[in-house]
């Protein structure tokens, strides 16, 4: 590990201008993600400017009955949080499924979403890999791939986005706002992560040095009857081979209002649009959750070793918008 040197941020805009004049800088949070790829030598950052200790460790209701949640605010702290519980489950869920105890008191919610892909290849330098390396090439698309995207990946990259708690805030539309030396600034969860294409080590649309600052939850209704379900290959501290969040509103058996993002097949929180097109005014039974499903996974593209991500997120979709009707129609 290289030296690197450190700092504590007095405020919002003292970080923002350290990063400003040291784009080797890095902002830390947590550190749960950050430290570990220093240690590894993925990241090699000049300085670390510690964020913990600022301001934006609060939730807040705001006067449209969404919520306002600081980025600082641990994941612990968010999934307990009786707004988020009530009025936003399957966050609190996915939350709960992410990671350890230890592990969520530490980290926060900016770090969550900026946290890098587990791909084993990105983590070992002793391999090409073309996110951490550009032009390099990419091993796991004939090496080891069994948990890799399905889903919008491409010929240079075909890594998962690891995170949990994403998948339900895609599926929330929430907002991500930003701070810059230019001032704030906001990024809908749908624009912050950029398609794969030919780069991508380029994941985010983010300018360079920003800090998150908060995120911000649209009011949802329909979230009120919401679940986030995690398939992962033991029963706990490990990152999802196939997850979904999903809420759903049936009012006389009609689908009135749906929710469903994927996480773990694709580089980025997958928002199920073709599935919720299907689901929009049609009848909320198994059939046309597994037609919705369908729909959805069509634009499937799945490698020799993760064929079976496509019947397990087809499964997932059936079983969890089951779930979420029979407990409507009760
Ligand atoms: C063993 C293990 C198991 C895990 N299992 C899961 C799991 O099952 N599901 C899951 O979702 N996650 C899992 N995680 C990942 C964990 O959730 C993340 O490491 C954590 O959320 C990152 O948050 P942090 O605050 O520690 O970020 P840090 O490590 O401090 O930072 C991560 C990145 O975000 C940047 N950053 C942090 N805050 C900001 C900000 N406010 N603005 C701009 N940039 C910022 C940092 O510069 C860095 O690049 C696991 C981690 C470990 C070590
Ligand atoms: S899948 Fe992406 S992260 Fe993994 S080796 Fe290929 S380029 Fe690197």
């Amino acid at each position: 590990m290289r030296e690197f040197a450190y700092q504590k941020a007095a405020d919002v805009s003292g970080a923002v201008a350290l990063l400003d004049a040291d784009p080797e800088a890095r902002f830390l949070a947590g550190g749960t993600n950050l430290v570990d790829l220093m240690k590894s030598g993925v990241e090699r950052p000049t300085r670390l400017v510690d964020v913990r200790q600022l301001p934006l460790d609060r939730v807040e209701s705001t006067p449209d009955g969404g919520l306002r949640i600081g980025a600082t605010v641990t994941n612990s702290d968010l999934a307990v949080h009786p707004d988020v519980r009530r009025r936003y489950p399957m966050l609190a869920q996915a939350l709960l499924a992410g990671a350890s105890g230890q592990l969520r008191n530490m980290a926060t919610v900016g770090g969550n979403l900026l946290q890098r892909t587990r791909c084993g290849y990105f983590t070992d330098l002793t391999k090409p890999c073309n996110k951490r390396t550009p032009g390099s090439g990419c091993p796991a698309i004939r090496g080891e791939h069994h948990n890799h995207a399905v889903l919008g990946a491409s010929s240079h990259c075909v890594a998962v986005h690891p995170s949990d708690m994403a998948v339900a805030l895609a599926a929330l539309d929430a907002v991500v706002h930003f701070e810059t030396a230019d001032g704030p600034d906001a990024l809908p969860i749908g624009w912050l992560y950029l398609p794969v294409d030919e780069t991508p080590h380029r994941e985010t649309a983010l300018p360079p040095g920003a800090l998150i600052t908060h995120v911000s939850l649209p009011p949802a209704p329909v979230a009120a009857r919401s679940r986030y379900r995690k398939v992962r290959e033991r029963a706990s501290y490990a990152f999802a081979i196939g997850s979904i969040a999903a809420a759903l509103d049936v009012r006389d058996g009609v689908v009135h209002d749906v929710r469903l993002a994927y996480g773990a097949v694709a580089s980025r929180p997958w928002r199920a649009q073709a599935a919720e097109r299907v689901l929009a005014g049609a009848s909320a039974d198994a059939e046309t959750f597994a037609a919705a499903a369908d729909a959805e996974l069509a634009a499937a593209r799945p490698l020799a070793h993760n064929e079976y991500k496509v019947t397990l997120m087809r499964n997932l979709t059936v079983a969890v918008l089951s779930e979420l009707a029979e407990e409507a129609g009760r």
